[in-house]
């Protein structure tokens, strides 16, 4: 297939894009490296031996997509690409409005005008709000408590009207819940710019002496260390559930929410432990106050994507730690 990857240097994407070259897709990444860069490029060439081919552009530009998509007849369209910092959607809403809601509206405006129906989109565990209990399932009422999350809920309320109004439309609204690790090959991963805010991220910085101390935000939460609970799942995995759902578009009528997670909760005492076995490196920490927003435990209801799309993560905790390390240790400036 021909497929347009939006944020497919992104840190989601690239592994994606990885796994589609492998299987010998013909892949157009679109993205304006907000948030990346063309580092990701090679290294996805040394990883595949394929090169995609990159225009480097915004969403929303709508001359820039109607122009890709007149040189390219594409089969369908991951979207990936969108501003993704709780933090600073708080500081910057309309920031995020405009870049995650209007650039999709365009996006999907400019793929309706040429026959593209087909679509993949990122969307997250945080629109299950913060009133539904674990395991979390895609008939569960849906919510937002900050401006991204509300970003990810109203592409989906549009991305659910769309697919009324046209029966053409084919979309796998993908709901991750918490990706971590990085590509076997430790020359991809995730690559945040300045203080991570995510547990992952943050731990690695401090193993590899980066940032000095983890602040664990609350311990006195109901779990079974009191600390917060997610569903961490292999950033390849996810990857993998990108090429089932893009597999699986034929058989989606309208608009199909689908949970990809592993189904299983970890602590963040657990991860910190883990994470220190595995790296030999210590993690030193405090425990402080919750973080405002945070609830005690989340982990999915995967029975959706395992079903419909023949789809399961199988690759456990300390495959994905390892693979975290192995990137953060080889690459302690990312793509720099
Ligand atoms: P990322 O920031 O690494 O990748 C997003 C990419 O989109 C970046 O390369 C960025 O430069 C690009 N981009 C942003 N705005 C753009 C625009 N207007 N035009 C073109 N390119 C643009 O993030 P990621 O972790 O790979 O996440 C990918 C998607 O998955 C995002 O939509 C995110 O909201 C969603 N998601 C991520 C997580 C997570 O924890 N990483 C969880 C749930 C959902
Ligand atoms: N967390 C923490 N310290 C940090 C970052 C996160 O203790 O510096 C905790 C957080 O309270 C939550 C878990 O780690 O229980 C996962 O947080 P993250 O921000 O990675 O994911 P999210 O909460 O958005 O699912």
């Amino acid at each position: 297939m021909k497929l347009l990857i939006t944020g497919g240097t992104g840190y989601i994407g690239s592994h994606t894009v990885v796994e589609l070259l492998n299987l010998g897709h013909t892949i157009v990444i679109v993205d304006n490296l907000a948030n990346s860069s063309t580092e990701v490029l090679s290294r996805i060439e040394t990883i595949t031996g394929k090169s995609p081919t990159f225009v480097h552009a915004d969403i929303c530009d709508r001359s820039a997509l109607d122009c890709l998509f007149t040189e390219h007849r594409f089969d369908a369209v991951i979207h990936f690409a969108g501003l993704k910092a709780v933090g600073e959607s708080n500081d910057i809403p309309l920031s995020y409005y405009h870049n995650n809601v209007s650039g999709s509206i365009t996006l999907f405006e400019v793929m309706a005008s040429h026959g593209v129906k087909k679509l993949v989109f990122s969307s997250s565990a945080t629109v299950y709000g913060e009133n539904n209990c674990s395991p979390l399932d895609e008939s569960m009422p849906t919510s937002a408590t900050n401006p991204y999350g509300q970003t990810k809920l109203m592409i989906e309320n549009i991305l659910f009207d769309l697919a009324k109004s046209d029966a053409d439309w084919s979309i796998a609204c993908l709901r991750y819940f918490n990706p971590i690790g990085a590509h076997q090959s430790g020359l991809i991963g995730e690559n945040p710019n300045g203080i991570p805010n995510n547990l992952l991220p943050y731990v690695s910085q401090v193993a590899v002496g980066k940032l000095p101390k983890l602040q664990i935000f609350g311990d006195d939460y109901d779990t079974q260390d009191g600390t917060g609970v997610r569903d961490y799942i292999h950033v390849v995995d996810l990857a993998l559930g990108h090429v089932k759902a893009l597999e699986q578009l034929d058989n989606i009528d309208g608009c199909q929410p689908i949970n990809l997670g592993t189904g299983n909760g970890t602590s963040v005492l657990e991860i910190v432990n883990t994470f220190k076995d595995i790296s030999g490196q210590d993690i030193p920490y405090d425990i402080v106050p919750r973080r405002v927003g945070d609830i005690a435990t989340v982990f999915a209801d995967a029975s959706i994507a395992n079903n419909l799309l023949g789809w399961q993560a199988k690759r456990d905790l300390a495959m994905m730690i390892e693979d975290t390390w192995r990137w953060q240790s080889n690459n302690p400036n990312g793509f720099a």
